[in-house]
């Protein structure tokens, strides 16, 4: 994830929730993307501190640190080396045609060359570690589809190099949208106060924006005819609460819509509650984080450098004998 913006309710049933559920069936590496961070202007000042609140986060949403490994990317210098690489096999069309590219470019007056590269340096994040499965929401499909194209570009030229990776989407919470706006994906830079939820966001301020989320002008729930903003709460409550289609069927069917709301409220209050009584014990206990970081780092240095060793001497770059 990217240490931009507050991490809301998206990001966290999108991603973190899985990413917490899976870390004990793999050998797990959680990466805080600061590098893709600077492909639009952020301040430095603020970008430190939400390196740290970041990695406080995973802490706090349950990813253990004996279990698995929270750390930078720029801390591993071979992310820069092997995304060069992965740049010189890639079609500048293929990056071209990415729809978050597109997006973020008409947000800006000048598009920089780090927004273009955004996907290549996230493809060198996953292929540096040969990783088998990238547990991410919807939105980043596209990007692991053209991981998988720059991988095979490599393999086909330089010979059998790397592992393809594959996609792991949740099975509810892939893609919850904004509140304000429920036709538009929930995310870090929309502005508005009612679009999103942020993960530290207090009680009364979750139970103002769900309340005030837009719906639609009938009476109550209809699950043959759910509007994008009632399936939207009713994801958010689903991903939350773990329930099952039947489940919700049962308990929601005919509901109006301000009980809607309020169950839903409740529900995000009572699962963020918990998280943000850990990362503010997490943020009090000094040196903590950056021990985490520092130990990630050092622990997956190995592994990266290695493939970029494997790298280089695949395409004839200079490896001392
Ligand atoms: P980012 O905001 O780009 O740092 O995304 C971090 C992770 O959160 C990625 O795995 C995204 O796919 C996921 N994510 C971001 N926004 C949403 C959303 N609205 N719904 C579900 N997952 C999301």
């Amino acid at each position: 994830m990217q240490p931009s913006g507050n991490l809301h309710i998206g990001n966290y049933l999108g991603a973190l929730k899985n990413w917490v559920r899976i870390q004990s069936d793999y050998e797990a590496i959680f990466c805080i993307v600061d590098m893709h961070a600077v492909t639009v202007y952020q301040n430095p000042d603020e970008l430190r501190a939400k390196i740290r609140e970041l990695a406080a986060l995973y802490l706090a949403a349950g990813i253990d640190p004996k279990q698995s490994t929270i750390m930078v990317q720029s801390a591993v210098p071979a992310h820069a080396e092997l995304c060069w690489m992965l740049t010189c096999v890639t079609p500048v069309g293929w990056l071209q045609r990415m729809t978050q590219f597109k997006a973020k470019a008409a947000e800006q007056e000048t598009v920089g060359d780090g927004l273009l590269q955004y996907p290549v340096l996230m493809a060198a994040d996953i292929l540096l570690y040969q990783a088998a499965i990238v547990p991410v929401g919807e939105d980043q499909t596209q990007h692991l589809e053209l991981t998988r194209d720059i991988a095979q570009r490599f393999n086909s030229l330089y010979g059998e190099t790397f592992v393809m990776p594959e996609t792991s989407l949740p099975s509810v919470g892939a893609r919850i949208m904004g509140l304000d706006d429920p036709t538009k994906k929930m995310s870090k830079s929309a502005p508005g106060s009612g679009h999103a939820v942020a993960l530290l966001d207090p009680p009364a301020t979750i139970r103002k924006k769900i309340m005030r989320a837009t719906t639609d002008s009938a009476p109550g729930v209809d699950f043959d005819v759910l509007s994008p903003g009632v399936a939207n709460l009713l994801g958010i409550f689903q991903a939350f609460s773990g329930w099952d289609d039947a489940q919700m069927r049962a308990h929601f069917s005919g509901m109006r819509y301000g009980e809607l709301k309020k169950q839903v409220a409740d529900m995000v209050i009572a699962n963020l509650e918990p998280l943000q009584k850990r990362y503010n014990e997490i943020v009090s206990e000094k040196g903590y984080v950056d021990a985490v970081l520092r130990e990630g780092a050092e622990r997956v240095t190995p592994i990266a450098n290695a493939t970029v060793e494997l790298v280089k001497r695949r395409m004839g770059l200079y490896t001392p004998c």
